[in-house]
């Protein structure tokens, strides 16, 4: 028995599962029975780490789903094996975080170094439009891409997703199959890199 298998099994009685502070909230239409009760009792820390959502929006639970899912699509319809399905499943994460979780700041400084624009080392906007830019040198944006990739696998390790390293698998090798809009950070990031540089040009 695991927590999610309690979950999922207080879930199949009706009950709905909230987290409030430390605490697990419990709803259901008629009294649980005891074996339900018993069993979210002895897995409430678990369960409420699970369920509890981060400062993103998601629980661990949603990115567990998340994970599942991708992992299911590259492996039933993409034709993968489990363990392949399981790397691309936990790319698709990591990518998904940095979404969920982007840093912005204030232009004139450079977010990595601090530093200031220099004529030969221009400020650049990075990210997704909605979500505000951070500003970056071009020459210090990759080591701060590489800071932000090791801090999603870090969360989400730290929510229980993780891919054991079967082989090493080389990073374009790792992102060849993602879905179009999921490389969207890096994507947008080279885009404006572009127009940036147009204007600057111009
Ligand atoms: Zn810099």
């Amino acid at each position: 028995m695991s927590a999610a298998n309690v979950v999922k099994e207080a879930r199949a009685a009706g009950i709905q599962l909230g987290v409030d502070d430390n605490d697990l909230v419990l709803e259901a239409p008629v009294p649980p029975a005891a074996a339900v009760l018993d069993a979210l009792s002895r897995y409430k820390a678990e369960i409420v780490t699970l369920l509890r959502h981060g400062p993103d929006g998601w629980s661990a639970e949603d990115w567990q789903v998340l994970f599942d899912e991708r992992a299911g699509i590259v492996e039933f319809d993409g034709g993968q094996s489990r363990p392949q399905a399981d790397v691309q499943a936990f790319a698709c994460c990591i990518v998904d975080w940095l979404n969920r979780n982007p840093e912005r700041s204030p232009a004139g400084r450079c977010l990595a170094c601090g530093d200031r624009e220099h004529a030969h080392n221009p400020l650049l906007p990075y990210g997704a439009e909605p979500s505000g830019h951070a500003w970056l040198h071009s020459r210090c944006w990759s080591a701060w891409y590489e800071a932000r990739q090791a801090k999603a696998v870090s969360a989400l390790k730290a929510m229980g997703i993780s891919v054991p390293v079967v082989r090493r698998i080389k990073r374009e090798e790792q992102f060849k199959h993602l879905p179009s809009d999921a490389t969207r950070e890096t994507r947008t990031s080279k885009n404006q890199f572009a127009s940036q540089r147009q204007i600057n040009g111009g």
